[in-house]
């Protein structure tokens, strides 16, 4: 059900920025805009003719591997979730994403980028009522490895349970309302996978300015706080959440990934009867 909280927010001023998509290794620019109440997250590609755009929502996710994919047509722009966990963390519900290319730049693989731009940029309350879905019973999700676990709760808790390989191990981490911190945990990987997805033409535009990057030794840069990979996996949740909007319950994330992510997303979307943005 539907909870009253609040009125909506969109940015107060126009904000733009620059950087690298990870995969294409071009140089991006977005620019974010204010949007009206009730029109959630929209994308625009401002390098294609017509300046198409892409609504935010659960059923436009077209690709969840390794980043997640919005698309509609022949449309599509890629590495939304990091903006999206930025602006859900900021308390936006309303904005204009307009992209000069076919991804969202990786910046430094955080989403505290894009916080500290929405920061600078301001908020600005609007007219529409802002509507929180409350999680009324539980709901399970399964796939493969992959479970996701939706309870009834105040405020939205979430605790994520991360299985690396060697050497991360397993980690834990528990939050409840409280994610500017864990937005600059950065997105990471391991060195035996570099190569190989170099050479499908993948992350043109990686390093170890935008990631961090595991060996059998350990992290090869400085890790910017124990956990941080789990922090990471929270930041993506909060981001294919974000798709949806704002959810009050506990939510339990067991190994899970971008694809059950954006089935929670789904799901919830569908009981709120697509009423969500
Ligand atoms: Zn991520």
């Amino acid at each position: 059900m539907f909870l009253m909280a609040g009125k909506q927010k969109t940015i107060a001023r126009q904000a733009q920025m620059k950087g690298r998509g990870l995969h294409s290794g071009q140089d991006i620019v977005i620019n974010l805009y204010p949007a009206p109440p009730d029109g959630g997250f929209i994308f625009r590609r401002s390098d294609l003719s017509g300046h198409p755009e892409i609504k935010g929502n659960p059923e436009n996710v077209v690709n969840t591997a390794r980043a997640t994919t919005l698309g509609e047509g022949e449309v599509k722009i890629s590495t939304v979730e990091h903006l999206l966990a930025a602006s859900f963390a900021a308390g936006i519900d309303n904005l204009l994403v307009e992209v000069q290319g076919p991804e969202i730049p990786i910046m430094d693989g955080s989403a505290r980028p894009f916080y500290d731009i929405i920061q600078e940029a301001g908020r600005q309350e609007q007219p529409g009522d802002r509507r929180v879905w409350k999680i009324d019973a539980p709901l399970l999700l399964q796939e493969d490895n992959q479970t996701v676990l939706a309870l009834p709760g105040e405020g939205l808790r979430i605790t994520s349970v991360f299985f690396g390989r060697p050497p991360v191990g397993n980690q834990l981490l528990d939050r409840t309302d409280d994610w500017v911190d864990i937005l600059k945990a950065r997105t990471f990987g391991w060195m035996q996978d570099v190569e190989k997805l170099r050479s499908m033409g993948l992350i043109q535009g990686g390093s170890l300015d935008c990631a961090v990057v595991f060996d059998e030794d350990g992290p090869r840069n400085e890790l910017r706080f124990p956990h941080e990979p789990v922090a990471h996996k929270i930041l993506d949740l909060l981001g294919d959440l974000a798709l949806f909007g704002p959810v009050h319950g506990h939510i339990i994330a067991l190994g899970a990934g971008h694809y059950l992510h954006n089935l929670l997303a789904r799901k919830l979307w569908e009981l709120a009867g697509k009423e969500m943005f």
